[in-house]
């Protein structure tokens, strides 16, 4: 698709190794997302409208999305 890096990369949230949900692979391509006004006009997130990143697993594609705080 060509939306991904080719390159997985290990991640780290917390100080613990991240490990897919669905599958425990421990490899991931990583995508900055940003939140589009859309988006949180539908859910009424006032604060979505902001970017987050996203943590695909390389092996199963779920995707983890992390909103920094
Ligand atoms: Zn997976």
């Amino acid at each position: 698709m060509g939306l991904f890096k080719s390159e997985s990369i290990g991640v780290e949230i917390q100080g613990r190794e991240l490990k897919c949900l669905v599958c425990g692979h421990d490899a991931f391509w990583k995508r900055e997302a940003q939140l589009n006004t859309a988006t949180a006009t539908f859910f009424h997130f006032d604060w979505a409208n902001r970017s987050g990143v996203c943590y695909v697993c390389a092996k199963c594609g779920y995707i983890h999305w992390f909103l920094p705080p």
